[in-house]
């Protein structure tokens, strides 16, 4: 049964993870008529949170936050639509062997303190090293808020690229050494250049890898590495912070946030296809049959998953159809969370009582070999005998996710193959399983009460995270952060303006809250018309 919505949104949005919201609150601020259409029975994409076990809940993907840009932050006051981050007491922790770890605290005198106990000639560097990369993040924050320019866009596009260029002509030669370096080396050859202790580089180099699916010494993993230190909380640069309530608070608020400006947000609402009227995009069309009208639709579910699935093949050149669907994804990753009833006792800084190290990003891969061997061993097995593991215990920070006494963490794998070595297949739970147990193993190597302490746990594999949330092989970015897919060539090149066919003033805003996932505007045309799919 086909049935029309009577009324004509201005936009349709597909998705409702927090980028789609974000992009519905901006458009519903500036006075248009907006419908978020989000298949799943919650809002939030992998920004959420859930209860996993009888009195325990965590985010169930996206686990902590620094990249949430601050001008979305104010824009949508999302305070008083009841965000509140927290700060880690300290940035993370590397356990290395029983008698040694690194506590990385915030601030540079206690940070070069902390290196100092494994080279004094690294501590001297990091006030050189911190301001090279703030001077690099401070340019990328000035980019992630500008649409890129369109190659072969014409002349608005130049004017849009002079303005570019004009922002990095103050830039000295130095700076731009700099840059070439970030976003052409590997992790490992920039941390070379700075850094000589084993534990200082791979505890950097960690940023580099993580969603990459990458070797330390793959080029352009020092571009991630900077990407994942631009970011900020509470004001404070380089920063990572918890929202209370989970990950899911954030969308919470970004849609509290939208619908207060009007726009409506239906859940359980899974987009099919756009509905097409005469070789013009007219909408969209539900999996119930329902058809929405809208006079554009932007979308917040990835680029290649769009094209893939929602975008009619006949409605595009099938040159440009067949670039989206070549968009790499994958990002190698494993995401799980568990109940403890006890805090982990690491051998290296003992005890169960709560200390500062409880609340880091807790990091086992303390060489950059262990990193490099980890990427190797998945090419070839799937997954690493050593895992890449981050732990967080948000429940130190946030007593609303685990009953008193007991805890929650997040623990988030590098290095996973999005696909096992066939004929093994992720969609064998024995397989999840058998890794979940690994990952348990190893941060038991580190502390012996753990394994013990997990009371439940949810287990998610790349398959999972594309099965719930819609991210191609797992891909926790909607495509590689590799250097052939950002800035001007992300999603593709000559559509970096996230829009299909770029019409004139009307069409939705480029809606980037976190430069790891963008939304792509599909149609649109002024003054109200119905627009073609082009390319
Ligand atoms: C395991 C994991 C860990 C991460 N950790 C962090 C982190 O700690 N910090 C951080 O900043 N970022 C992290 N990220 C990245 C961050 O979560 C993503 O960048 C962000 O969630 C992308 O948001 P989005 O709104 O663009 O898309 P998504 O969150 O992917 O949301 C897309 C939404 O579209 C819906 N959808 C899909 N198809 C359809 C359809 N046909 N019709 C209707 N709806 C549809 C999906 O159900 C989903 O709700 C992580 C991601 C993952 C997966």
């Amino acid at each position: 049964m086909t049935a029309t919505t009577t009324s004509t949104y201005d936009v349709a949005l597909i998705g409702g993870g927090h980028n789609a919201l974000t992009c519905a609150a901006y458009l519903a601020r500036a006075g248009l008529r907006v419908i978020v259409l989000e298949a799943n029975d919650v809002i939030g994409g992998a920004a959420v949170t859930e209860t996993f076990a009888p009195g325990f809940r965590n985010s169930v993907a996206s686990y902590t936050v620094s990249l949430l840009n601050p001008k979305v932050i104010r824009d949508l006051e999302l305070g008083r639509h009841g965000l509140r981050i927290v700060e880690r007491p300290v940035a993370n922790f590397w356990p290395i062997d029983a008698a040694r770890g690194l506590l990385m605290p915030y601030g540079l005198a206690k940070r070069q303190q902390a290196i100092a106990q494994f080279s004094a000639r690294d501590a001297e560097r990091l006030p050189a090293y911190d301001a090279a990369l703030e001077k690099a993040a401070d340019v990328l924050r000035d980019l992630v808020l500008r649409t890129p320019p369109n190659v072969g866009g014409g002349i608005a596009e130049l004017v849009k690229g002079a303005g570019l260029a004009r922002r990095l002509r103050g830039l000295d030669v130095e700076s731009w050494r700099l840059i070439t370096d970030l976003f052409t080396k590997s992790a490992a050859d920039f941390l070379d250049q700075w850094f000589e202790s084993e534990i200082v580089k791979a505890a950097f180099a960690f940023d580099g890898i993580v969603g990459a699916y990458a070797s330390p010494h793959t080029p352009g993993t020092a571009y991630v590495l900077l990407h994942h230190c631009f970011g900020e909380v509470n004001g404070k640069p380089g920063v990572w912070g918890h929202a209370v309530g989970g990950m899911g608070a954030i969308s919470d608020a970004i849609a509290a946030s939208a619908q207060s400006a009007g726009a409506e947000i239906r859940t359980q609402a899974r987009v099919t296809t756009l509905r097409m009227t005469s070789g013009w995009v007219s909408g969209v069309v539900l999996e119930s049959g329902e058809e929405i009208r809208a006079r554009a639709v932007a979308s917040g579910i990835g680029p290649k998953l769009l094209f893939r699935s929602i975008v009619p093949e006949t409605a595009i050149k099938p040159e440009l159809r067949a670039r989206f669907l070549r968009i790499k994804t994958g990002s190698g990753t494993f995401r799980m969370n568990v109940a403890l009833s006890e805090l982990p006792d690491f051998t290296c800084r003992p005890g169960t009582n709560q200390q500062d190290h409880h609340g880091a990003g807790i990091v086992i891969g303390p060489t950059i070999d262990y990193l490099d061997r980890a990427y190797l061993d998945a090419r070839q097995e799937g997954w690493s005998r050593e895992p890449v593991v981050e732990m967080l215990i948000p429940s130190t920070l946030d007593d609303s996710l685990a009953p008193p006494g007991q805890h929650v963490a997040s623990l988030f794998v590098q290095h996973v193959a999005p696909q096992l070595p066939t004929p093994r297949t992720w969609a064998n739970a024995c397989e999840k399983e058998r890794f979940a147990d690994l990952v348990i193993d190893t941060v038991t190597t580190h502390a012996p009460n753990f394994k013990a302490s997990v009371i439940a746990r949810q287990v998610l594999s790349p398959l999972d995270l594309e099965t719930r949330f819609g991210l191609v092989d797992g891909d926790i970015f909607h495509g590689q952060l590799s250097l052939d897919q950002l800035f001007a060539t992300r999603p593709v090149l000559g559509h970096a303006a996230a829009r299909a066919r770029i019409p004139a003033a009307a069409s939705p805003a480029h809606p980037a809250t976190t430069p790891r996932a963008r939304s792509f505007a599909i149609s649109n045309r002024s003054g109200g018309g119905r627009s073609r799919m082009g390319g």
